[in-house]
């Protein structure tokens, strides 16, 4: 089953909805109809939801289209109950445009409110009553106002993973490395953090759960700049295991389950004449295993096909983000146009953990 419902592109942006925004819909519904609060209050609520969900859509465009400008490209853009993600294929490097960037969302939520608040002020004069039951108008524009305020407000805390975490740290790259910007603007985002997950035990749960969101939001974000400036000076060759098992697609799962047992690697380049046509992950072999399937089944039929190829002269940070985006464990290495080896995810991580210890 997709965990996502896909409503349509957008300049080039695929915009989709989360299963769970429906449970969302259905429950708000059911629980105004539960209520006795009769069925035009049902639909007020169901419109005031859509109402706030198009401005959070319209909030992800701001950033979308913005990065759209520096040539920067949004993969798609995802409504779940708790709001809106817009998957960026990077965050652009260079501070200015990052901070525009950031800023993008919540200036369309201000946008937003200048026409709102207009709005709420004539249907406040001249009260128009939507129905006969007696919600208005100015009651629709004035939950509206209050929503796109908390966007606003919300969203520019200066805490990772919220636009005002990527605001400070763009502000502060102007002056200083990314590096040491991230730090900065994460150990903030981590003291707000502290504080949410304090004040939420006192008044809200619903902040500590916020709190803990954004600890490792801020968390993450550090660690995937540090490894990105880590990965950055060197290349592929470095790094690259130059003696490795493969299989062949056409050999049974039994003899790599064999390979798994009798070395050291956990995943397989499959090779076919020479030529990489795929990666057996541990994962997929250990669930035909558990599955008994193990004697059946073919390399072919489990690994992930078309693994991309590295160049031994590329930087790390490059591969690394094709390793991350394909979830990939390892990809093959290639040096003037001849298979030299393959590059796991396991070797960068223990190079990682060796520079960080460095720096220490
Ligand atoms: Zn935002």
């Amino acid at each position: 089953m997709p965990s996502s419902i896909r409503l349509g592109t957008i300049k080039g942006i695929i915009v989709t909805v989360h299963w769970t925004f429906f449970l969302l819909l259905v429950w708000i519904v059911g629980k105004t109809l539960m209520d006795g609060s009769g069925t035009n209050a049902a639909l007020f609520e169901l419109g005031l939801v859509l109402a706030v969900f198009t401005c959070v859509v319209l909030h992800e465009f701001g950033h979308a289209l913005t990065a759209l400008r520096f040539g920067v490209k949004t993969r798609d853009i995802t409504l779940l109950p708790i709001g809106g993600v817009a998957r960026l294929e990077r965050i652009p490097e260079k501070p200015i445009q990052e901070f525009l960037v950031a800023i993008g969302g919540p200036a369309v939520n201000v946008v937003i409110l200048i026409v709102l608040v207009p709005l709420l002020l004539i249907f406040d004069l001249f009260p128009l009553k939507m129905t006969p039951a007696g919600v208005s108008w100015a009651d629709f524009f004035s939950q509206l106002v209050i929503v796109n305020v908390v966007l606003v407000v919300f969203n520019l805390i200066p805490a990772f993973p919220m636009d005002g975490g990527r605001v400070l740290r763009s502000l502060l790259a102007i002056r200083m490395g990314r590096e040491r910007a991230t730090r900065i603007a994460a150990t903030t985002g981590q003291v707000f953090a502290v504080g949410f997950v304090l004040a939420g035990l006192a008044y809200n749960p619903m902040l500590v759960l916020i709190g803990v969101f954004v600890f490792f939001g801020a968390q993450s974000e550090l660690r995937s700049v540090l490894e990105d400036a880590a990965f950055k000076k060197q290349s592929v060759g470095l790094l690259t295991m130059r003696k490795f098992d493969s299989v062949g697609p056409e050999d049974a799962l039994s003899i790599a389950a064999n390979h798994l047992l009798a070395g050291y690697a956990t995943d397989f380049l499959v090779l076919e004449q020479g030529v990489p046509v795929g990666v057996l992950k541990r994962d997929q072999l250990l669930r035909a295993f558990a599955n008994q399937e193990m004697h059946q089944l073919y390399v072919r039929e489990v690994m992930q096909p078309n693994p991309p190829v590295l160049d031994a002269r590329q930087p790390l940070d490059q591969a690394w983000l094709m390793m991350r985006e394909g979830a990939w464990p390892l990809l093959p290495v290639f040096e003037n146009g001849l298979l030299c080896g393959i590059l796991t995810s396991d070797n960068l991580s223990d190079y990682f953990a060796l520079k960080m210890t460095a720096v220490r």
